[in-house]
């Protein structure tokens, strides 16, 4: 028996796809969390927070409307 890997949780979905740019909402994983949610990093997500983020990603399933034709459904093994 040994460890099982683990992939994090993307911060903004909670789908487990390791960092990065997201597959499933598009939000790229620049370490921002629950502590700094509201603000704007301005980096690789551009002009969405990490609360806006998830906020879009509940009504439009991305993280950003502009992701919505990009992305897809979380695989079974990736869900939260
Ligand atoms: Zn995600």
């Amino acid at each position: 028996m040994g460890e099982y890997w683990v992939p994090v949780g993307c911060p903004c979905c909670a789908s487990r796809t390791g960092g990065g740019t997201c597959p499933v909402c598009f939000w790229t994983d620049d370490g921002q969390s629950d502590v700094d949610a509201d603000v704007v990093r301005g980096g690789a997500n551009g002009d969405l927070s990490l609360t806006h983020a998830r906020l879009n990603f509940a009504v439009y399933g991305a993280s950003h409307p502009r992701y919505q034709d990009m992305v897809r459904a979380a695989r079974p093994d990736e869900r939260p």
